[in-house]
C-alpha cells in the first residue's frame, strides 16, 4: 500500500490533526510557508532555535566544519571542535564541574545523567536503586528518561516498564527533606528542570526552592542532577537557570538550544568525583555507554558558533527585552475570567486557561493551535496552557502580534 504521506510525526493524532504546514525556508523568529506566508515561531519550534533561524554564523561555521572533519569516532579519537566546546561549556556552566559527556538529544543527556548516578553508587560498593524527581516532571522520551518523567498520557502504555521513582512536589520543598530522612540511604540522586518544568505545562517554582532542593541533596549525600535541556543558553534569563539559585549541579544535562537550534546534540556534565567513581584499572569499571554521533564534529562546530554569538551580539539585551515585553503584555489577562493565572520566567510566560477538562488531552489545545496557525504564529499549547518560549531576535511587533492572537483565542473558551 502506498500512502500520499508515508511520515509517522512525533506527538501527532494522525486521526484528528491537520495536514502539516510545508515550510521552504525560515529566517530569524519567522517560517516562510509556500505563496509567500509568513508564520513567527513563537516556541523555538520544540524549544531549540536560539538567535533566530539560519543564523549566517552558526550555518557558516556548520559548512566549514563539513566540508573538513564531518564524522570521526569519538572513543580513541579527539578533534579540535568537541575539546574547543567542552572547555566553553565548562568555562560557562556553574562553577564545580569538570567533565563533559557527549550524546544525542535531550532524552540521551538525562540517559546518561541517570547511569552516571547509579553507576557512582555502585562503583562505591553501594545498591541505591531510587531516583528522585518531581511531580509533573518531563525529561523525554527514552525509557530512562520516561521513568523519572511524570507518569501520565504519554507513560500510560509503558507503566509496567518503567522504573521506580519517588516523587515530591515541586512547590513543596519540605517532602524532600522527609523523604531523604526516611529513605535517603537508598537515593542515588535526584533530578529537577530547575524553576521551569516544561512540558509539564510551564509551572513555575522560585530560585530559593531550587536551592532547598540541592542543599537537602547535599545534606543527605544525594547526588543532584539538573536538568537544563529546555532552560539552558538563556530561556530562564541567566544562561543557565542553576545560576540564579547559586547552585552546581553534581551533574548537569544540556541539549536543545546547545546548537543554536541547528543540530542534535547532547552533553552531559560532571563533577570530578562522578568521574573518578569510573577510572580503574580495572576495565569492568568502565562506564559502558556511548552513542555512534558522539561529539560529532559539525554538531560541536554549531554550538561553538552559538556560544560566539553569545559573547559577540547584545543577547542578553535581547533576553531582558523579551522578558519585559511578556511581562507588559501578560497583564492584558489580568481577571479575565477565562484564565486562570499567567507565569513567566525570563524569556518563557504561560497563559493557563480555565477550561473543564484540563491537562495535555485537553481538547483545547488543537483547537487552539489550528487558531494561532490561522493568525500566522506558530503557538503549541500544552493542553490548555498557551505559553511564548520565542527566539531571541524576536521583534516587539511579532511578540505584540502573538499575544494579540492568544487574547483573541480566549473567543473560543466557554466562559
Ligand atoms: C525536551 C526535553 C528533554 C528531551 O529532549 P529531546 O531532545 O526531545 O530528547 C529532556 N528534558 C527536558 C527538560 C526537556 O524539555
Amino acid at each position: 500500500m502506498t500512502v500520499a504521506d508515508p511520515i509517522w510525526r512525533p506527538y501527532t493524532q494522525h486521526a484528528t490533526s491537520a495536514p502539516p504546514v510545508f515550510i521552504e525556508r525560515a529566517a530569524g523568529a519567522t517560517l516562510h510557508a509556500k505563496e509567500g506566508r509568513k508564520i513567527f515561531d513563537a516556541i523555538s519550534s520544540w524549544w531549540v532555535t536560539l538567535h533566530g533561524h539560519a543564523h549566517p554564523r552558526i550555518a557558516a561555521a556548520i559548512a566549514r566544519q563539513a566540508a573538513s572533519l564531518e564524522q570521526v569516532i569519538f572513543a580513541s579519537f579527539t578533534h579540535e571542535p568537541a575539546e574547543r566546546l567542552s572547555a566553553a561549556l565548562l568555562a560557562k556552566a556553574p562553577r564545580g564541574l569538570d567533565r563533559v559527556f557527549y550524546s544525542d538529544d535531550g532524552s540521551t543527556a538525562v540517559e546518561v545523567a541517570v547511569k552516571m548516578a547509579v553507576g557512582y553508587w555502585s562503583r562505591r560498593g553501594e545498591r541505591r536503586p531510587l531516583i528522585v524527581a518531581l511531580e509533573d516532571a518531563y525529561h523525554g522520551d527514552t525509557f530512562g528518561a520516561m521513568s523519572v518523567s511524570a507518569r501520565g498520557a504519554f507513560t500510560a502504555d509503558y507503566g509496567s516498564m518503567l522504573f521506580e521513582v519517588r516523587r515530591v512536589p515541586w512547590n513543596e520543598p519540605a517532602a524532600l527533606e522527609a523523604l531523604l530522612k526516611a529513605e535517603g540511604e537508598r537515593v542515588a540522586a535526584m533530578i529537577v528542570e530547575p524553576l521551569v518544568l516544561g512540558a509539564g505545562g510551564m509551572l513555575m517554582y522560585p530560585p530559593a526552592v531550587l536551592e532547598a532542593f540541592a542543599d537537602a541533596c547535599a545534606r543527605h549525600g544525594v547526588l543532584f542532577i539538573a536538568d537544563e535541556v529546555m532552560t539552558g543558553f538563556g530561556r530562564t534569563g541567566t544562561l543557565f537557570a542553576c545560576e540564579q539559585a547559586g547552585v552546581t549541579p553534581d551533574i548537569l544535562c544540556l541539549s536543545k538550544g546547545l546548537t543554536g537550534g541547528f543540530l542534535p546534540l547532547g552533553a552531559t556534565l560532571a563533577k570530578e568525583a562522578v568521574f573518578q567513581a569510573f577510572r580503574d584499572q580495572d576495565r569492568a569499571k568502565t562506564f559502558f555507554h556511548g552513542h555512534s554521533y558522539a561529539g560529532n564534529p559539525i554538531a560541536c562546530a554549531a554550538a561553538l558558533a552559538s556560544l560566539a554569538v553569545f559573547d559577540e551580539e547584545p543577547v542578553f539585551e535581547r533576553i531582558a527585552k523579551i522578558a519585559a515585553i511578556h511581562q507588559r503584555e501578560l497583564k492584558r489577562f489580568a481577571g479575565r475570567p477565562q484564565v486562570v493565572e499567567t507565569r513567566q520566567t525570563g524569556t518563557i510566560a504561560a497563559v493557563e486557561l480555565r477550561v473543564g477538562d484540563s491537562g495535555y488531552l485537553s481538547g483545547l489545545g488543537p483547537k487552539l493551535l489550528e487558531f494561532y496557525l490561522s493568525k500566522d504564529v506558530l503557538l503549541r499549547p500544552l493542553g490548555n496552557v498557551v505559553y511564548l518560549l520565542p527566539p531571541y531576535c524576536s521583534s516587539e511587533r511579532e511578540l505584540v502580534h502573538a499575544y494579540d492572537a492568544i487574547e483573541e483565542s480566549l473567543v473560543l473558551l466557554r466562559d
